[in-house]
């Protein structure tokens, strides 16, 4: 019964794709004008029936509209600051419709094109990014937590290489001890070391440069002389997502090589600073890295989930996620993707990062990370003046990390008292941040689609709130 109905639905395609692409420009054009994040929670009785029969496809999508839709964020919209949210070019989000309507597996070449685009994209990409093309190559992934364990995984299997040891075969337990030494890592870098069994506590914490999240090379220089740790792996940030401060590169790949070190970069979101001179000079250096994490659906604006992992050792990656299986043998020259990360199954996800690419070029992205590095900079200006606000770090990407102040500093209760009261306004939505041991609020700009007059909206809702604190 219900298979004839698939069948009808599928018969009426077109008419069902074509309601919820109105349905969907709806919601991207609603974006402006409804509450930027929906702190509202679905009525769980209207949704949780598993019925036997169904409501077919239009009944499915009307409940969609009705009990789950107008809960829904607006997490894609131009005033959503929180965490490092890119939005979704139009050229992107079609992308990957398109990318669910072909429904290729991308594990495996040879019977779809999907695994040649891919092979494509990820030259486009290397082209954006100034990565050269004869070092490096790479895969997408789910984020960049999984491009960070990717990482650590192929700067383990580099260690492994170096005393001979084969650690996918033989495990770390035959490797022995890998300390992990970073400034301020990513959270999830730190996660990436239990996953792959390198040990959470095996992250050597080094100085950062005074006032930043920026490593100090001179104390990274002495963590490594005395550590006589075997296998040693310098995870690098380029953009922390607090204070976005960037370690310096050259300096950081100086002392890998002196001191016999994978380079592993976190880059999820600072790899866009390569797109233009104005900040590449915080990204210098990135080519000597031997692992790159970064984020697609953060900064190049691609829905989720999209993350990128590059590295110059493919042959390492493909070593510690290659499985050998007698139907896993193809003849096509291009990448088996199910060799280059967690998954076999893979979505095809490179084709919405094509799309914006083709759609939209280099400038596209370029203009994306200027635009909101200026409207950062214009909100941090609008602090700076502010009666009752302060920056806690300098401005020198998209986010602006701020505290309310009170008498003469800055005050934790008032700053977090202000963060929920003007998230609870909807006209902007923030999130929290600590930094020299003060809370702070963090508003990250990612998102191609926010303005000036954004900036303005928040700036006046930052008044009005701070108003009432008192
Ligand atoms: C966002 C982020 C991550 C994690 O990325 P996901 O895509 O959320 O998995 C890792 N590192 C940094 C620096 C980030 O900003």
């Amino acid at each position: 019964m219900t298979l004839a109905r698939m069948h009808a639905d599928f018969a009426s395609l077109e008419d069902l794709l074509t309601r919820v692409g109105q349905q969907t420009a709806g919601f991207r054009q609603s974006l402006d004008t409804r509450p930027v994040a929906a702190l509202s929670r679905i009525d769980q009785p209207a949704v949780s029936q598993l019925s036997d029969q169904g409501l077919g496809a239009d009944g499915a999508v009307a409940l969609f509209q009705d009990a789950v839709s107008p809960h829904i964020s607006g997490s894609p919209g131009p005033r959503y600051f929180g965490f490092v949210t890119g939005g979704s070019t139009p050229a992107a989000l079609a992308g990957d419709w398109l990318a669910s309507a072909a429904d290729q597996n991308l594990g495996m070449p040879g019977d779809s094109a999907a695994s040649q685009l891919t092979e494509q994209t990820i030259a486009l990409l290397l082209d954006l990014f100034d990565l050269p093309p004869a070092l490096f190559d790479g895969a997408f992934t789910s984020g960049a937590t999984a491009s960070n364990v990717v990482g650590l995984s192929v700067g383990r299997a580099w260690c492994a290489e170096q005393c001979g040891i084969d650690v996918v075969a033989d495990g770390a337990l035959a490797l022995g001890e890998t300390i992990v030494f970073a400034g301020t890592p990513h959270a999830t870098l730190i996660k990436a070391m239990g996953i792959i069994g390198i040990g959470r506590n095996n992250w050597q914490g080094v100085s950062c440069l005074e006032g930043t999240e920026a490593i100090d090379p001179v104390a990274l220089a002495d963590a490594l002389a005395a550590s006589d740790a075997p296998n040693k792996i310098v995870a690098a940030s380029a953009g922390t997502v607090t204070a976005t401060d960037f370690d310096d590169l050259n300096a950081v790949a100086d002392l890998c090589a002196k001191h016999g070190a994978w380079l592993h970069v976190d880059a999820a979101f600072g790899l866009f600073a390569r797109t233009t001179p104005a900040l590449s000079a915080l990204v210098r250096g990135m080519e000597r890295a031997g692992s790159i994490c970064a984020d697609g659906h953060k900064w190049l604006n691609v829905p989720y989930e999209s993350g990128l992992f590059f590295t110059k050792r493919v042959d390492l990656l493909e070593q510690v996620f290659g499985v050998g299986a007698a139907y896993l043998t193809v003849d096509d020259p291009a990448p088996m993707y199910l060799r280059r990360g967690l998954e076999s199954s893979q979505r095809w996800r490179a084709l919405p990062a094509w799309m914006t690419l083709q759609a939209y070029g280099r400038a596209g992205v370029r203009e994306i990370v200027e635009n909101n590095c200026r409207l950062a900079a214009k909100l941090g200006d609008w602090i700076e003046t502010a009666p009752g606000f302060v920056q806690l770090s300098p401005t020198n990407l998209h986010t602006v990390l701020f505290a309310v102040t009170s008498g003469n500093g800055p005050d934790d209760d008032r700053t977090a008292a202000l963060l929920s009261a003007v998230n609870a306004t909807g006209e902007v939505f923030m999130t929290p941040g600590a930094f020299g041991g003060r809370g702070g609020i963090r508003a990250a700009i990612s998102n191609w689609i926010t303005t000036d007059s954004d900036i303005d909206k928040t700036c006046a809702a930052l008044s009005a709130v701070r108003a009432q604190l008192g």
